[in-house]
């Protein structure tokens, strides 16, 4: 073979391989989240993530929910965790979302708003919020009301607290 048939060779080779377009510059936001969902995919039960990452459900509710945990640990810093007991429920129900939260380590719940199904199976028809998880999978603190503000006032009021005396 001679240099330059070789190097025609390799030339198209480098076509073939190369995508048409370049890919779309990200911004720093989205290289960030990417990041984020890698890595939470990555700490997930495989079952789950392997879910996620299949094509066909890409926009299933555990797939949104992945998402949304993804974004509110880079904004809030809530963890970055699906343990397996949440992500059954999303599969499970489709119109629970990560809301309700730990009061303990700040972990992002599955919760919904008033379901049929919801009221139904609770006796009392004000508490047609309670919680799916009363117990935080994660550190087994108490499941609190949805509002991921109600965890940043916690946290900053723990900080500008003064130090305890005694
Ligand atoms: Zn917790």
């Amino acid at each position: 073979m001679t240099r330059y048939s070789l190097e025609k060779r390799v030339a198209r080779l480098e076509a073939r391989i190369r995508p048409a377009e370049p890919p779309p510059e990200l911004t720093a936001e989205e290289i960030r989240f990417n990041q984020a969902v890698a890595e939470l995919l990555g700490r997930m039960d495989p079952r789950f993530s392997c879910h996620v990452l299949s094509e066909e459900n890409r926009d299933s509710n555990l797939a949104w929910a992945v998402g949304f945990i993804a974004l509110h640990h880079i904004e809030d810093g809530t963890p970055l965790e699906l343990p397996a007991p949440a992500a059954e429920i999303y599969l499970a129900y489709p119109d629970a979302f990560p809301r309700q939260q730990c009061q303990e380590c700040g972990f992002l719940s599955p919760f919904t708003w008033a379901s049929d199904e919801r009221i139904s199976n609770t006796t009392d028809a004000t508490n047609s919020l309670a919680p799916y998880l009363e117990t935080c999978p994660l550190c087994g603190g108490e499941i609190g009301w949805p509002s991921v503000f109600t965890y940043n006032q916690n946290q900053a009021s723990l900080k500008s607290a003064a130090p305890a005396t005694g």
